[in-house]
């Protein structure tokens, strides 16, 4: 690849675009079945696409534990702070929640990953489907006894659990990280301390650990869509282009759907108005796709633009940069949902309801910085059944979805710093008069 300069998105797109050309050049010269193809595939273009895979694989635990105690740590500290904090909390459930109905709504709706005719998806699955793994979850299914699913993920010993984190044994991590998380928040501060700069400390070095793995991201690509392109073929980009789709129009129903009936009947501002003031720190969000790097943007917009009370936009907006991502809960739903229907697995109404609430601890658990959301997904699918490695058919398109989650992310933070003055009796402050509802 040239050039130096190229953003690494670009990059990656452009590994995704030559890997599926290449691979479909391939397909139609040589046929799916070219026993040189398949060659290529399995000893050259596999392994190169897993390098890539399996070092964000291996730091996931630590990066999603930290990321949880870390976020939940600040919900927990927030609801100290009383009423707001409260309220926030109270904010943040309901609209990740809905958030995620929607999404959860759409994807099954519309099955953009049922768009794939049944010799494909054999294919599909045969190509990623790793034998070894299944075999060893099926021994560990069998051996251990059913709890019912309530309890199931309290893990018992947790060290144990985080060690088949990733065959399948992530809630009960995240369950782990929530709890201690909370516990954490509620110990005296100095003795919080000590543990609180270790998840920070840890917390940087898996994410520093993430950007080497994205660095061979655009080779990782060029491989894995090469492999699935030459022996899946288009029908697979059909299904991934339908998928897009569903993440953009749910993303844009609880956009301008669900905050301005949040904004009108709860904040009781004007939602036109606010998307007006809103404008710049949502480009800001969509151009660089993290919430952190909007945040100071975000903060002068509360206090000059819309004339929120500092004291309430400071708190609701730092902590919703990192706990509050509406967009990126969403997203985690559909494409749960999306990659289990790409590979013919049925997810019942009980499993359904669990992804939900996986998409909800995301949005808490996700870092404000661009594919922040990629390594929870990951772990997601095999609690499904479903290879870690399915990611690498969403990772190409990535980019332009965390760019418009992103913005979610950050415009449903400012509706609950606009919601919560509200609710607490501040609105007399500040509130530029502008911006009061009418009706
Ligand atoms: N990029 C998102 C954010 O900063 C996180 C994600 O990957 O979903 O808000």
């Amino acid at each position: 690849t040239s050039g130096k300069g190229m953003p690494l998105h670009t990059k990656v797109l452009t590994g995704l675009i030559l890997g599926a050309v290449c691979g479909g050049v391939a397909q139609a010269i040589l046929g799916a079945k070219n026993p040189n193809l398949a060659w290529f595939n399995d000893t050259l273009a596999k392994p190169v696409g897993n390098i890539f895979l399996y070092m964000i694989f291996m730091i996931v635990v630590p990066l999603l534990f930290s990321a949880l105690v870390l976020g939940v740590g600040e919900l927990g500290n927030a609801a100290k702070v009383g009423r707001i904090g409260i309220l926030s909390l109270i904010m943040t459930v309901v609209l990740s929640g809905t958030a995620v109905m929607i999404g959860l709504g759409a994807v099954n709706l519309i099955a953009p990953g049922d768009h794939i005719p049944a010799a494909q998806r054999q294919e599909l699955i045969s190509q990623y489907s790793n034998k070894a793994q299944g075999e060893k979850q099926l021994e560990a299914a069998k051996k251990e006894p059913e709890d019912p699913p309530l309890i199931g993920f309290i893990p018992k010993n947790p060290f144990k659990e985080i060690v088949r984190a990733l065959d399948g044994g992530l809630l009960p991590v995240m369950f782990f990280a929530l709890v201690f998380g909370l516990a954490l928040a509620s110990v005296h501060a100095e003795q919080a301390a000590p543990l609180k700069a270790f998840f920070d400390s840890l917390f940087a070095v898996s994410q520093k650990v993430v950007e080497y793995a994205m660095k061979i991201a655009p080779f990782g690509v060029f491989f894995l869509v090469f492999r699935t392109a030459s022996s899946v073929g288009a029908h697979l980009f059909v299904a991934l282009g339908m998928y897009m789709a569903v993440v953009l129009s749910a993303l844009l129903l609880h956009q301008f759907g669900t905050y301005s009936l949040a904004l009108k009947f709860v904040a009781k501002i004007s939602p036109a108005i606010f998307f007006r003031k809103m404008r710049a720190v949502m480009l800001t969000a969509f151009a660089t796709s993290s919430s952190n790097a909007t945040l100071p943007l975000a903060l002068q917009t509360a206090e000059e633009e819309i004339g929120l009370p500092r004291d309430v936009s400071t708190f609701v907006l730092t902590v919703g940069a990192t706990a509050n991502q509406n967009g990126t809960a969403l997203f985690e739903g559909v494409t749960i949902v999306f990659l289990a229907q790409l590979f013919g697995v049925h997810l019942d109404l009980a499993q359904q309801l669990q992804v939900m609430v996986l998409a909800i601890l995301a949005g808490v658990g996700t870092a404000g910085v661009p594919g922040g959301s990629l390594p929870m997904i990951a772990s997601v699918l095999v609690m499904f059944k479903i290879p870690a490695e399915a990611i690498g058919v969403i990772l190409g398109v990535d980019r332009i979805l965390d760019m418009c989650r992103t913005v979610l992310n950050v415009t449903g933070d400012m509706a609950i710093a606009a919601c919560v003055t509200r609710l607490s009796g501040r609105q007399g402050d500040a509130l530029n008069d502008t911006i009061q509802a009418t009706s």
